[in-house]
């Protein structure tokens, strides 16, 4: 009878004691379109949502190097000096995938971000040009010493564009788990964290965007507890006069935005600046070089889509990721992340 009572109280104590309550937010934060949803007991979910919202605003003045109040801007104009604690955690970790990516992941390209000013231009830059930021970018020229102070060589600048955005969105989502909440999706521009189930009863399901169509999906997962990033050159680009496309993503070795055929690449991975640099990292790499890197990682899943010179699109995964049809027909994603051959 004890035994019945102390199993019937475990029950119970396992249901949470109020219905779980769905709040959600949609606002314009880093550049992009950012929303949160989440489950929780909790009644004070809109206090927490104006916390997470002003949170992703400090962080993004500290990171940016494109708006001037930006800390990386500040010290991208000084040249280097001391760096405050959280921007040098960044920093270390950008340079950690540069060298882990064979410098695919560049974070020293501001200057040929700034002369192709993608989001802005008609035409693309002179190749004169292009030459010469060439010559001035490049992390192997950012130096960082022991006191916490860095150098930026030969007027190198920073630019962790391919990086922030992860990084910020994982520390949201530290936030909530710090209060208590923990089901679920921080999507920031495309890239997604999540955790725990939807309403706490099923996996999140995420569709991926075709990168042929506007608003196309190519197929959906059903997920959780991961981060997923894709990077795409139909995120940013602009055609000239000519008809020809230019995107965001540079190759650090030309200067030129990369044509591999690859057109995005989606990482899954626990840790969110991982998937944010590492996504930006294969689409460098193209295909055929990124697939067996992603193989050799624990913990890192990846699909590329692209396009072949004859027009015919295709659609790669890594080890961890199967692509076939759900049981109404539908395209889908299987992601057993788990079975993955590991390093
Ligand atoms: P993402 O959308 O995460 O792939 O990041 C693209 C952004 O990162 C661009 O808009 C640039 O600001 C910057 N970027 C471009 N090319 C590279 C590269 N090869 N390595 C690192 N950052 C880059
Ligand atoms: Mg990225």
């Amino acid at each position: 009878m004890k035994c019945c009572f102390c199993c019937l109280l475990c029950i119970f104590l396992s249901f949470p004691l109020f219905p779980l309550k769905k709040y959600s937010r949609t606002g314009f934060s880093m550049g992009t379109v950012l929303t949160v949803q989440f489950f929780t007991e909790k009644r004070n979910g809109n206090i927490l949502l104006d916390e997470l919202f002003a949170l992703a605003s400090s962080y993004e003045r500290l990171f940016s190097s494109k708006q001037t109040y930006g800390a990386v801007y500040q010290l991208n104009q000084k040249g280097g000096g001391v760096v405050d604690s959280q921007i040098l955690s960044l920093l270390k970790e950008a340079d950690y995938y540069y060298r882990f990516t064979g410098g695919a992941f560049d974070y020293g390209l501001y200057h040929l971000i700034e002369l192709w000013h993608i989001e802005t231009a008609e035409e693309p830059p002179l190749a004169a040009e292009v030459e010469r930021m060439r010559q001035k970018s490049g992390a192997k020229l950012v130096e960082f010493s022991d006191d916490g102070t860095l150098t930026l060589k030969n007027g190198v600048q920073i630019d962790l564009g391919a990086i922030a955005k992860g990084e910020i969105l994982g520390l949201l989502g530290e936030y909530l788990k710090q209060n208590s909440v923990n089901h679920f999706m921080i999507n920031g521009g495309g890239d997604i964290v999540l955790s725990g189930l939807f309403n706490g009863k099923r996996v999140w399901n995420i569709a991926l965007k075709d990168p042929f169509s506007n608003e196309g999906t190519v197929g959906y997962m059903g997920i959780t507890d991961r981060t997923i990033v894709t990077s795409g050159s139909y995120e940013r680009f602009f055609m000239d006069k000519q008809g020809v496309r230019y995107h965001h993503i540079l190759s650090p070795e030309t200067g030129y935005p990369v044509e591999n055929g690859v057109h995005s690449v989606t990482v899954i991975s626990s840790d969110p600046s991982k998937s944010d640099a590492l996504s930006t990292a294969l689409f460098v790499m193209g295909v055929e070089k990124g697939i067996p890197f992603v193989n050799t990682l624990k913990d890192v899943q990846a699909i590329f889509i692209g396009k072949n010179s004859d027009g015919e699109v295709w659609i790669r995964c890594s080890s961890g990721i199967s692509y076939g049809k759900d049981e109404f027909g539908s395209p889908v994603f299987h992601f057993s992340g788990e079975d993955k051959i590991l390093e």
